[in-house]
C-alpha cells in the first residue's frame, strides 16, 4: 500500500459524500459523481487492489493490516460498481422517466410507493402495484446484464463468485451467517403470524391469505398517532435525547443540523459524514409522524457516532470498517421508540397504546424480511441460484418470512450488491445485546444517565476500529448470537 493512499482515499471520500450531500439536501438538483471519480478513480483499479491485499496479508502490525483490509474492501466495493456504472444511470433514467396516469393524476414511478402504502382502497393499492410491477419489468433486462457484469468483475478479482468475495473482504461466512440467522424465522413464527393475522384484519380490510406488502404497508402507517408526533418538535427530541447522555448538540460544531426547506431536499433525514469528525452533517426535512421520528433518531445515532470519532482515528477506521458497527449505535438510538418510558416521558404515549405493539410487529417483519432477503441473495450471489430461477426464489423466501405476499418482478431490483442485510441483522443482533448492558449498568432508563453517555462516548471514539463482533466482545457481550433478538422480538409482540 502507497504512503499516501490513506489520505487519497479520505479526500475521495469527502468529495463523494460532499456530492451526495447537496443532491440529498436539494442544495445541487442533478447527483454528478463524474467529476469525483474521474479524479479518484484510479484509487480503485486492480494494482492499487493489490496493494491494499499484500499490505493486508505481510502488514508491519496488526492494526496496519486491519487498515489495509478495511480499505481493501472499500476499494474493491468501488471496483465493483465502476464495473455497472454506466447500467445503473440507465436503470435509474428509466424510472425516473417512467408515470403511472391515475383518476386525473399523472403519478411520477419514484411517487408510487408511497401513494400505494397511504391508499385505503385495498383494489386500488393492487393495481396501483400491478402498474408499478410492470415498469420494474421493463428494465429487468439492464438489470440481469448489470448482475451478470457484477458477478464477472467479482471473478476477475480471482474469486469464484461475488458472496466468495464479499466473504473474503468483509471476513464473514455468509452461508453459516444465513444458517445462525434462520433462528430468528423460527423463533418468532408463531407469535409474528398471529401478531400479522390480527394486525391484517382490523387495519388492511383484505383477508390474511390474500395479503400482500401493499397491504402489509398500508396497515403499518400509524396515521392515526401522527398527532403525537409532530414535524416542528423534531430538532427539540433530537436536542433533549442526547442531552439526556450528557451531549449538548446545540454547542457541537462539528456536527450540524440542516433543517431548511428546499423543494427537491430527500424527504427522509439522512446522515453525511462529509469529514470525519469534523464536518458532520444531519439532514432533515422535519414531516412528522412516527417513521420520522424514527429515521430522525437512527440518523442521530449515525451523526453523533462519526461526530464523536476520535480526530486522531485513522482514515480506514473513521471512514470505512465493519458497515455493522454505525448500523448498531443509529438502532440504538432509534429503538428509544419501541421503549415504553422513553415514549412515555418524550411523547406522552401510554405504555398501553396500541402503537408500541404496532411498532414491535414493524420491526419483526422487517428483521424477518431481511432473514429471507440474506437467505435469497447469499443463493444468489453465490451462484447456486440462476438468474432464471431467481423470481421463484425470491417469491419464495420473502413470503415464507414476511408471510404476505411479494412480487416476481423485484427479484433483481430489491437486492443488495454487498450483503448489506447481513451487516443491519448483526447490528439488529448487537444492538439488543448492547441495550441489555446498559440497562444493567445505568438502569431502565438509561438514555438519561451521563455514566451511559460517557460509555458510548468512549466506544463512539474508536470510529469502526472494531467490528461489532469485536465490540460485543470488548463489552463481555459475545459472540453475536440471534437468540436474544427473536425473544426480543416476541416480547415486543406480546406487551
Ligand atoms: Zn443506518
Amino acid at each position: 500500500m502507497r504512503n499516501e493512499y490513506p489520505d487519497e482515499f479520505e479526500a475521495f471520500s469527502e468529495s463523494h459524500t460532499r456530492t451526495w450531500y447537496r443532491f440529498g439536501a436539494g442544495l445541487d438538483r442533478a447527483l454528478d459523481l463524474a467529476p469525483v471519480y474521474d479524479r479518484f478513480g484510479h484509487l480503485f483499479g486492480r494494482d492499487e487492489i493489490a496493494a491494499l491485499g499484500e499490505a493486508a496479508e505481510n502488514g508491519f502490525g496488526e492494526l496496519d493490516r486491519k487498515e489495509a483490509r478495511y480499505l481493501r474492501a472499500a476499494a474493491i466495493e468501488e471496483h465493483l460498481s465502476s464495473a455497472t456504472r454506466e447500467l445503473d444511470e440507465i436503470i435509474a433514467d428509466r424510472d425516473a422517466a417512467e408515470t403511472v396516469a391515475w383518476e386525473g393524476e399523472t403519478l411520477p414511478f419514484h411517487s408510487l410507493r408511497s401513494r400505494i402504502r397511504n391508499e385505503s382502497r385495498p383494489e386500488v393499492r393492487s393495481e396501483l402495484a400491478r402498474r408499478r410491477e410492470r415498469i420494474v419489468e421493463g428494465s429487468n433486462d439492464v438489470r440481469a446484464e448489470r448482475f451478470d457484469k457484477r458477478a464477472a468483475a467479482a471473478r476477475s478479482l480471482g474469486a469464484v463468485s461475488t458472496a466468495a468475495l464479499c466473504s473474503d473482504v468483509y471476513g464473514i461466512d455468509y452461508t453459516a451467517l444465513r444458517d445462525r440467522a434462520s433462528v430468528l424465522l423460527s423463533e418468532t413464527e408463531a407469535s409474528y403470524a398471529a401478531a400479522l393475522a390480527s394486525l391484517v384484519r382490523k387495519r388492511s380490510t383484505v383477508d390474511i391469505g390474500d395479503a400482500t406488502r401493499e397491504d402489509l404497508l398500508y396497515a403499518l402507517r400509524f396515521a392515526e398517532f401522527d398527532e403525537a408526533f409532530p414535524a416542528h418538535r423534531m430538532p427539540m427530541v433530537y436536542r433533549d435525547v442526547f442531552a439526556g447522555l450528557g451531549i449538548k448538540t446545540g454547542a457541537q460544531r462539528n456536527i450540524r443540523l440542516d433543517l431548511e426547506d428546499r423543494p427537491s431536499k430527500n424527504p427522509r433525514p439522512f446522515c453525511a459524514p462529509i469529514r470525519v469528525p469534523d464536518d458532520v452533517v444531519l439532514v432533515v426535512r422535519p414531516s412528522g409522524g412516527y417513521a420520522d421520528y424514527t429515521a430522525l433518531l437512527h440518523e442521530g445515532g449515525h451523526a453523533q457516532h462519526f461526530g464523536f470519532t476520535s480526530p486522531g482515528a485513522r482514515v480506514a477506521f473513521a471512514r470505512a470498517g465493519d458497515r455493522a458497527t454505525s448500523e448498531t449505535w443509529a438502532f440504538l438510538v432509534q429503538y428509544l421508540l419501541l421503549d415504553d418510558r422513553y415514549l412515555r416521558e418524550a411523547f406522552h404515549i401510554d405504555p398501553s397504546s396500541e402503537l408500541r405493539r404496532l411498532a414491535a410487529i414493524e420491526k419483526c417483519s422487517v428483521v424477518r424480511r431481511h432473514v429471507g432477503k440474506l437467505r435469497y441473495e447469499e443463493a444468489l450471489h453465490s451462484g447456486r441460484l440462476s438468474l432464471g430461477s431467481a423470481p421463484a426464489a425470491y417469491v419464495e423466501e420473502l413470503e415464507g418470512a414476511t408471510m404476505v405476499r411479494y412480487p416476481r418482478s423485484d427479484a433483481l431490483s430489491d437486492l443488495d450488491d454487498g450483503f448489506y442485510v447481513a451487516d443491519y441483522l448483526r447490528a439488529w443482533a448487537l444492538e439488543v445485546l448492547v441495550r441489555e448492558h446498559l440497562k444493567t449498568r445505568f438502569g431502565n432508563r438509561w438514555w438519561s444517565s451521563r455514566a451511559a453517555g460517557a460509555l458510548l462516548r468512549e466506544l463512539w471514539a474508536t470510529g469502526s476500529e472494531y467490528s461489532a463482533d469485536e465490540i460485543a466482545a470488548e463489552l463481555g457481550l459475545g459472540p453475536i448470537c440471534f437468540e436474544p433478538l427473536a425473544d426480543d422480538l416476541r416480547r415486543g409482540m406480546a406487551a
